[in-house]
């Protein structure tokens, strides 16, 4: 785990568990402080990475000359933690775009990576969507890009509510992608039709 003071944040981890009431000086939960801290320096890891996500969209080939068509990645699978519980929450992402002709295009494992990168930090679901539609905007100024996400959110599958069967959908569009019949074009091919 890089830029993480390991010692401190065992020891935190470890208080609040007893706090909690949690007895950590039996042998099978000695080293639980430890795994907590991997764990969650692991669903965090974005915020100690120098590199912004964005970056994986500067490898590029050019889009066709003229017509270039929808380009759609679906089931992309994305595990991010919530900012207001600390609780993960997964789901999978559609995302998609439609580039200028003669501009760029980017190799399909690129927007799995792009939902990642943004994914392993706190977030929110919204602003996840919206960062992703935006480093797509941004570094390919392609004519218009969408990202739908349906996630369940453990902080409210596993305590309060319960809503065990509860997801939570949300759909970033931007540029064309907003209006008809570029919007409906991509919300078929996202259910798959
Ligand atoms: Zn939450």
């Amino acid at each position: 785990v890089t830029g993480l003071h390991l010692v401190e944040a065992e020891s935190a981890a470890r208080l609040l568990l007893n706090l909690l009431g949690i007895d950590t000086t039996s042998d099978g939960l000695d080293a639980t402080p430890r795994r907590m801290v991997q764990a969650l320096a692991e669903l965090t890891a974005g915020l100690r990475d120098p590199a912004d996500p964005a970056d994986v969209l500067d490898r590029t080939f050019p889009a066709p000359a003229d017509h270039p068509q929808m380009i759609v990645m679906r089931g992309i699978r994305f595990t991010s933690v919530c900012e207001h519980h600390m609780l993960p929450f997964h789901g999978s992402a559609v995302v998609g775009y439609l580039p200028f002709p003669g501009r760029r295009v980017v190799g399909a494992s690129k927007l799995a990576r792009l939902v990642e990168g943004y994914a392993v930090r706190p977030q929110m679901q919204e602003r996840l969507g919206e960062q992703v539609t935006a480093a797509i905007m941004g570094k390919l100024a392609a004519q218009g890009a969408g990202c739908l996400l349906t996630a369940t959110h453990t902080c409210l599958t596993l305590r309060g509510a319960r809503s065990a069967s509860a997801m939570m959908v949300t759909s970033h569009l931007a540029g064309c992608f907003k209006a008809s019949p570029v919007r409906e074009e991509f919300l078929a091919l996202s259910r798959g039709s």
